[in-house]
């Protein structure tokens, strides 16, 4: 029976950080700011202003630091981790946001903010504000902050649309000068905009003698107008400043990300600035889905405190009854849901940090792609899709080889696939143009209606401002997480586009494979529920619903890859492998709750869309056909007795004179679906057991020792 929380040394091994000292150096010094300052400032109600007050401003500072503020900066430039940060940034996110997601907002603004820079901006643009980013020991100088300015008053831009109401205009340029642009451009919702120093501002052309869009970085004393704007009347992460800045400022055109050219006189931006944008939101939007998982992990104590002694101190309740010990967790439903929220939450963060690493994998094979492309003068465009297609062949053709049997490859071949790094690129590159987009939708939008439920388990307390963990604050919060950097619509278009990209349903098919083996050895994973559950989703795959269905299964599969990496890893470490024998079977039947609990969404999801898009059937002309005459049923009668008068309560029967009982209409057949329904009785025979793993797992609720007090102020 589960005996205590998973600790660290858990976590790192779940999220595969066991052997990164710097990361698990850099959980404490987030948890430090977030437990402390963060804390501190919550409870003595920092929240309840729009203004970016002193006191706000502390956070920043203790960011500092903290090295938080210099986590997303090269070693070159004054950060302190090598190589790629996406998991770095995650860690961060994760643990500010477990206590407040608007001061984990605030420090991660200010890399939103430096992402065009360094994605694509020039050399000498990532090594001037990259450093200038970075906060210098003893504090002699004020890093600089930035903000991040795409989004526009309505009627323009939200997240995604090419409507740019920014401008672009060429002010000045003299013969073999540097040409100096005007940008005019007014922010809604600008984060950082409090202080920032620097922005980095979409806009398009509003001369001929600019092409297309870009993104500019504006500075504070750039000529003109810097005006901050007001600050939004936010009900939710109040500890980050966002306002509607305006901006009218003459910049010299080294100020367009990526650098230009200029041919026949035009200048023409190397970026536009929806490739720029890509290029960021892809990463950032990871880190904003971890936020929410936190939050639904960081639920788990104080509910079960609250629960536990729910009775405590009433008349005749005494130390050692059951109402005492147990308090409301004498009540199986309160059980239940929790082991819903805190399977959500596991499922939630495996997702999030599995994208983190597969970005920092990428990372470095993408910048060997563009090495690749340059050194052979392929430019971005038609030229790279031709040869990215032709990859594109390649990885389809090692993953087939990859899944047989060694002595049936051609193993030359094979290896030269393996070691070719292009391959490896594109076959990456389709599961992050997947797993980015589920993990923003899925972790913020169903994390969101997870987290009221949360909420709901501490009853009033849980709406007041003194509720232990904050959680109403982190309800209300977590519905900008499913709302900015994109909303759940656009998350859901993105995926139904790339869900359907053949490199990523080849891979696919082979993690359904992969899950029917796991569940070979780990039954109570409920890994062969998930797999029938990525069978049906296979084999109903159309569009844009489907999304939602996917991001279930992919968070759901990564949890229990997660677990099965702990229970294999673990044993290396004498702490965790102390705790393993209570553990796992903890951890393994929450994924067999998320396991039905995916299954459940995909079967229904996928009924509503084969069934909902046929004709309802009325008993006239079309649905005349699904109707049984009636005394078609007199044969039957002695086989199956009763079966004529229940057709008739059924109402799909039609008399000798045509008549037929009052009703919309007789049943749907189902001819041409035996292949769905087959899968879909399987898959709800799948559910054997799941039942019986959140009975366990409510137990292990009951017994779980947690500590006397929160870590950190009420
Ligand atoms: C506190 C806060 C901080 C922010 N910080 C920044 C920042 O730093 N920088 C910045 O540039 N922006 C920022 N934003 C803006 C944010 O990114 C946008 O608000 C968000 O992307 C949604 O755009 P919108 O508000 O225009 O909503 P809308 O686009 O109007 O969306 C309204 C509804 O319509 C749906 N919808 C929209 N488009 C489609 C579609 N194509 N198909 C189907 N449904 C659709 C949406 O899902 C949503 O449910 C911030 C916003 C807030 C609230």
């Amino acid at each position: 029976m589960l005996r205590t929380l998973p600790d660290d040394d858990v976590r790192a091994i779940l999220w595969r950080y066991a052997d990164r000292y710097d990361l698990q150096m850099l959980v404490q010094s987030a948890r430090g700011v977030a437990r402390g300052p963060v804390a501190r400032l919550v409870a003595a109600g920092g929240r309840n202003s729009h203004e970016w007050t002193p006191e706000k401003d502390e956070l920043l500072k203790a960011c500092d630091e903290a090295g938080l503020s210099a986590v997303g900066l090269d070693v070159e430039h004054g950060g302190f981790i090598e190589g790629p940060k996406n998991l770095a940034l995650a860690i961060v996110a994760f643990e500010l946001a477990w206590v407040d997601a608007g001061a984990a907002t605030s420090n991660l603004a200010n890399f939103l903010a430096l992402g065009p820079i360094h994605e694509r901006g020039t050399e000498q643009q990532r090594a001037f504000y990259m450093s200038a980013a970075a906060p210098v020991p003893g504090g002699e100088r004020e890093p600089w902050r930035g903000a991040f300015a795409l989004t526009e008053p309505i009627p323009y831009v939200g997240v995604e649309t090419g409507l740019l109401g920014g401008k672009a205009r060429v002010a000045v340029w003299e013969e073999g000068q540097e040409p100096i642009l005007q940008i005019d451009k007014r922010g809604r919702f600008i984060t950082g905009m409090g202080f920032a120093d620097f922005v980095s501002a979409a806009v398009d052309s509003a001369d001929e003698r600019i092409k297309g869009s870009c993104m500019v970085i504006l500075e504070k004393t750039d000529p003109g107008i810097f005006d901050r704007g007001v600050p939004a009347r936010k009900l939710v992460h109040q500890l980050s400043s966002t306002r509607d800045p305006v901006f009218s400022l003459r910049v010299p055109a080294s100020r367009i990300v990526g650098g230009y050219t200029v041919i026949n006189g035009v200048i023409i931006p190397n970026f536009s600035h929806g490739e720029v944008i890509e290029a960021v939101f892809r990463r950032t939007r990871v880190t904003v889905g971890l936020m929410t998982a936190a939050k639904l992990l960081s639920a788990i104590e104080p509910v079960i405190r609250y629960h536990r002694g729910r009775f405590r101190g009433g008349e005749g309740i005494v130390p050692g009854s059951p109402r005492y010990e147990f308090g409301l967790q004498q009540k199986e439903d309160v059980l239940h849901r929790l082991v819903d929220i805190w399977a959500t939450g596991e499922a939630a963060a495996a997702l999030g940090f599995e994208a983190a690493r597969v970005f920092d994998e990428l990372d470095p094979i993408e910048r060997q792609k563009d090495a690749f492309f340059a050194e052979r003068g392929i430019d971005r465009g038609r030229a790279q899709m031709k040869a990215l297609a032709k990859i594109s062949k390649d990885a389809l053709e090692y993953l087939a080889q990859s899944h047989r049997r060694p002595d049936q490859r051609n193993t030359e071949r094979y290896d030269a696939l393996a070691a070719d790094p292009m391959v490896r690129f594109v076959l990456l590159d389709a599961v992050a143009n997947v797993i980015c987009p589920a993990v923003k939708l899925w972790n913020t939008g169903h994390g969101a209606n997870v987290m009221r439920e949360a909420v709901s388990l501490v009853g009033g307390y849980g709406i007041t401002e003194d509720c232990p963990g904050f959680l109403g604050y982190k309800w209300m919060d977590s519905q900008l997480e499913a709302t900015y950097e994109g909303p759940e619509a656009v998350q859901r278009r993105q995926l139904s586009i790339t869900m359907t990209n053949e490199l990523f349903l080849a891979q696919f098919g082979h993690w359904t494979t992969e899950m029917r083996q796991v569940a070979s050895e780990h039954p109570g994973t409920g890994a062969c529920t998930l797999a029938t559950a990525m069978q049906l989703w296979l084999w109903t795959l159309v569009t844009f619903p489907l999304a939602d269905a996917l991001a279930w299964l992919l968070a759901t599969r990564q949890q229990v890859l997660d677990v099965l990496n702990l229970m294999t890893r673990g044993w290396e470490n004498p702490v965790v492998a102390e705790q393993l024998p209570t553990l796992a079977p903890f951890l393994m039947d929450l994924c067999h709750v998320q396991t039905a609990r995916a299954a459940g969404e995909v079967g229904r999801i996928s009924a509503e869309l084969i069934f909902g898009y046929r004709r309802q059937p009325a008993p006239d002309g079309h649905g005349l056909s699904a109707c049984d005459p009636a005394d078609g049923f007199k044969s039957s009668e002695d086989v199956i007795t009763g079966i004529a008068a229940t057709a008739h309560i059924d109402g799909h029967v039609i008399e000798a004179d045509g008549s037929h009982p009052v009703k919309a209409g007789p049943c749907a057949g189902t001819e041409g679906l035996e292949p769905f329904l087959r899968m879909r009785t399987k898959l709800d025979s799948c559910l054997a057991g799941a039942r019986l793993a959140k009975d366990r797992a409510a137990e292990g609720l009951m017994r779980v020792m947690i500590p006397e007090a929160l870590g950190y102020p009420l």
